[in-house]
């Protein structure tokens, strides 16, 4: 499964290139914070599980996946942000989908509430993250991970805000 750092991107790519110029921040209760920043989080959501004991269950389904978009829907009225914003988290669905997994169950429960099977893709795009951090081989594993996961995931993410400002910069062309 990817890191945090590939997450972060994943979700940025994935929002980004929905949103594109229309809007570079969205209310989170009383403060409005950057798109770019509200992406990422969202990117990183889904492993909250892990903080209740859990990995890769219920919050890594289209379900919850859905559920984001209804409740930034409830905050927003742009269509465009609630859409970014269920591609932002479900990319973190996707990318954990893609990755390599060696802890049970193996997978992600991706179509929670339909199916409660885990899944996991063949492809293994992204390498297993080492858990044994008391180990200087296991960091040297994560940083391979993660200087993989900005190979693939950076220039993504790059792209969706080099566009993003250009559609901003086009829209407030004065006409001649
Ligand atoms: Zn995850």
């Amino acid at each position: 499964m990817p890191t945090p750092i590939g997450h972060a991107l994943g979700g940025i790519a994935a929002g980004v290139f929905i949103v594109r110029g229309t809007t570079t921040d969205v209310p989170v209760g009383a403060r409005r914070i950057p798109v770019v920043l509200f992406f990422a989080l969202l990117g990183l959501l889904p492993d909250i599980d892990f903080l209740l004991g859990g990995h890769r269950g219920v919050t890594h389904s289209v379900g919850a996946t859905l559920t984001v978009g209804v409740l930034v829907a409830a905050v927003d009225r742009r269509p465009a942000v609630w859409l970014a914003a269920a591609a932002a988290y479900g990319s973190h669905v996707l990318l954990d989908w893609l990755g390599t997994d060696t802890i049970a169950p193996i997978g992600v429960m991706a179509f929670w509430p339909f199916d409660r099977t885990y899944y996991l893709s063949s492809y293994h795009w992204f390498l297993p993250v080492c858990r044994q951090y008391w180990l200087a081989d296991c960091w040297f594993r994560v940083a391979r991970a993660m200087w993989w996961e900005l190979l693939l995931l950076a220039p993504p993410a790059l792209a969706g805000l080099l566009l993003a400002r250009r559609s901003r910069s086009v829209d407030t062309t004065p006409d001649d």
